[in-house]
Formats: structure tokens, sequence, C-alpha cells
């Protein structure tokens, strides 16, 4: 049994994730065209790349903009999320998910996820409801999409828009039909870390044309489809893309079938090769994920069915065998001093929203016991690794098994460095 490499044994895995983001003569190329043509702001690139990545997610209209945390806050503001309103989100997610609706006067009202995925259970969303709420905001995370049809029929029901932060699936499908494109609204993020990117971009799609019109114009100073340059109609801001961003966008998205391919079967080597090993609990495999961006292969870390080893004893093992692997997030969303109304000095809803004020939400005494489970137990392996070979996966498997086998061992680490 070889040693393990954190006590100075050889690495086992032999990863060569690409340098992200890549890139090459197709972006170079097309960044060059739009230097030289002088036309560097929001034009035809732009509008090439909306058309193009609507189509992509089977969605009617696509509206682009400066980040994906702009892109949730103007569909809060577009799906006309009023001042007091109550959205029901997930606690685990980035910070950007529960801060639009605040962008909108609205609360976010945290719903407990999954047990078996770290996505909103929809068992849980309607006895979340009450008269004050106006909209649902899934997060597919990782690129698993959420029950679209749970909750779907439960935003018909009580007359709710749906808002996806899809911000992890590009090229994710769910029936066959895009991400993004199964709610009212759905939002993409193409920031630096993201499967495709242009350092900083957001897209928002929808089927309904007054829904685009709205984000459009929120988007673009307020100004309407058919009115004068200097003529508005709402208060909107500037969050228009350029022209370098498109470019770079297009090139991104014309590699982004052939990357999803990649990942999707390297994700089905590991999903078979780590199944049997015992404290390495995967994620559910839904049929009706037809498509799936895996911006993480994500898993559960059970430390009791892992002979007693800490997680964190795990993490450092296995990052010195060579996988890059993230531990999600520090805390559920209302952790985060933002939510604890103690904190004193916090500006803005809802601590000092006064549609709220004489009822806040009670994040203080919030404990979701689904989120502070995956906060102990999550564990994702980059997107990047899994667009290596055959051979790269199977070294992860084998590695896992080396680490599982010296289990003993690793107890003996230094818990939390
Ligand atoms: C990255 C991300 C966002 C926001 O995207 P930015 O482009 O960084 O503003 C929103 N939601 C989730 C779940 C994300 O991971």
């Amino acid at each position: 049994m070889s040693k393990l490499a954190i006590f100075g044994g050889t690495p086992a895995a032999t990863l060569h994730p690409p340098k992200w983001p890549i890139h090459d003569e197709t972006e170079r190329v097309a960044l060059l065209e739009v230097l030289e043509s002088g036309q560097w702001w929001y034009g035809k690139k732009v509008q090439e790349f909306e058309r193009a990545y609507a189509d992509y997610q089977q969605a009617r209209y696509g509206v682009t903009c400066v980040n994906g945390t702009a892109a949730i806050e103007v569909a809060c503001i577009a799906a006309g999320i009023g001042a007091g309103a109550e959205v029901i989100t997930t606690p685990y997610t980035f910070i950007a998910t529960a801060s639009a609706p605040i962008c909108a006067n609205a609360v976010p009202i945290f719903v407990d996820i999954e047990k078996d995925t770290v996505n909103i259970d929809p068992n849980k969303i309607e006895e979340a409801i009450t008269p004050r709420t106006q909209a649902i905001i899934p997060v597919h995370f990782g690129g698993l999409p959420c029950d679209m049809d749970r909750i779907n029929a439960i935003a018909k029901k009580h007359n709710l828009k749906v808002i996806e932060d899809a911000a992890h699936c590009w090229g994710t499908q769910w029936k066959g039909k895009g991400a993004g494109a199964l709610g009212d609204m759905g939002t993409f993020s193409f920031q630096q870390t993201k499967n495709m990117t242009s350092a900083e971009g957001g897209i928002i799609l929808t089927d309904n044309e007054e829904l685009a019109d709205l984000a459009r114009s929120f988007t673009n100073c307020g100004r309407s489809k058919t009115g004068k340059w200097y003529e508005h109609y709402l208060v909107g801001s500037n969050l228009r893309l350029t022209e370098f961003q498109a470019a770079i966008l297009l090139a991104q998205l014309r590699r982004s079938p052939e990357h999803v391919a990649i990942r999707q079967a390297n994700s089905n080597i590991l999903l078979e090769g780590l199944k049997d090993i015992e404290g390495i609990r995967t994620l559910p495999q839904d049929e009706r994920v037809t498509q799936r961006s895996w911006h993480f292969f994500d898993f559960f870390f059970d430390e009791e069915k892992f002979d007693g080893v800490k997680r964190s004893q795990f993490l450092r093992a296995i990052e010195a065998e060579g996988i890059p692997c993230w531990p999600g997030y520090i805390w559920p969303l209302y952790r985060n001093p933002l939510f604890q109304r103690s904190m004193s000095g916090a500006k803005g809803c809802p601590m000092s929203c006064p549609y709220r004020e004489a009822d806040p939400p009670d994040y203080a005494s919030l404990y979701l016991p689904n989120a502070e489970r995956a906060i102990q137990t999550y564990c994702g392996i980059e997107h990047t690794v899994l667009l290596g070979t055959e051979a790269e996966m199977r070294s992860i498997v084998d590695t896992f098994r080396k680490i599982r086998e010296h289990a003993a061992e690793l107890r003996e680490l230094a818990a939390d460095v």
C-alpha cells in the first residue's frame, strides 16, 4: 500500500487540468476583429451572442448584461417584484441569489435544501408561501437542475414568478429543454471561474417578450425599443456588455457543446467508480436531466462512514494527491452579517427597510438542518479537472480508494489547518 502524499508519498492522481480560462486562435482573431473595427460598444457581436445563447438554451429572448449578479437583479425588477415582497430561495448559493431581491426592496425567504442534493427542496416551498410571496428563485447548483416540474407547478398554483439562477448551467437541459428557459426568466454568469467566460458577463433569458423588453430597458438606461435615444421610461442603469466580451463569448459558446460532452462522460466514470466507496456519497442522477454542465463534480463526505476521518483531513489528503477540491460555502447565506440583525450599521433592506420595519424576517434564529449539514459535508471537484482524459478520471477513483485505505493514518493528521 503506497504512502499518502500528505505523509511524503508519491501523489496518486496524475491530472493535467487545462489552464483556465481556455482560449485559442478563435478568441484572438475575434478580439482583433473588434479592436480594428472601431465598434467596441454594444453592437452586432452582442446581438449575435444574445441570439446564439438564447438558441443554445432554447429560450426566445436573451438580454446580456455586465455580470450574473446584475442579471438576477434585473430579472427581479423586470418580474415586478415589489417593495416588501417575499422571494423564496435557497441558502446554499452565492450571495447574489439572495441580494438581488433585496435590490428590488423585497426580502429573501430561505427554504432548506434537499438531503441528497444542494438544491432547494420543493416539498418545503409551499409551507413558506405567504400572501406577500411573489417569486421563487431556485438555483441549479453545480449545473444539476432543480425539479422544475414541481417548482413550476407550485408557482402556477400560487401565481408566483420563477426566476432560475442558472449561473452554473451553460448547456444544462431538463427534459430536453435548456435550464434558464424553464421558468419565467433565467439568469447566467460568465465570470472568469465559470465554464464559459468573458471575465465578467451575464445574460437573462425568457420566452416572454414583455419581460425581455423590460430587462433590456433596465440594462439600457430605461430606454424603450422604439423611443428616441434620450427618451427614458424607467429607472434603469447602464449594464451593457461590450463587443469585446461578446466576441469572446461567441468563441466560448462554440466550444461549449464539446466541453459539456467531455465533462458528462468523465463525470459518469467518476459516478460509477466512486459509488462503492464507503463515506463518499455522490448525488442521485435524475433521468429528467438530459444534459448537465457539471460546474462541479459534487459529493458528500460522511465522516462517520469514512472511519472517523474529518472532512478537513480528507480535503488536505486529496489536495496533496493532486486533486483540486472545493469545500463549498463557509455557511448558509442567512448566517452572513448582512442577514444577522445584531450586526450594527447594516444598511438596506431588510435591516433598515421601511417596508418590513414592523415585522422584519427573523434570520437570526433561522436554522435549516440540511443546509447546515451540507456546509459540513459538501465537496466539489472543479470543472477544469472534468475536461481531462479517461485515464485521469480512473486515477481520481484510485486516489479515493488509496485515501480510504489509509483512513486510520489520516485520523492522526491535525484536523483543521
Ligand atoms: C457566479 C454566480 C452568480 C453571480 O455571478 P457573477 O457573474 O459573478 O456576478 C450568481 N449565482 C451563482 C449561484 C453563482 O455561482
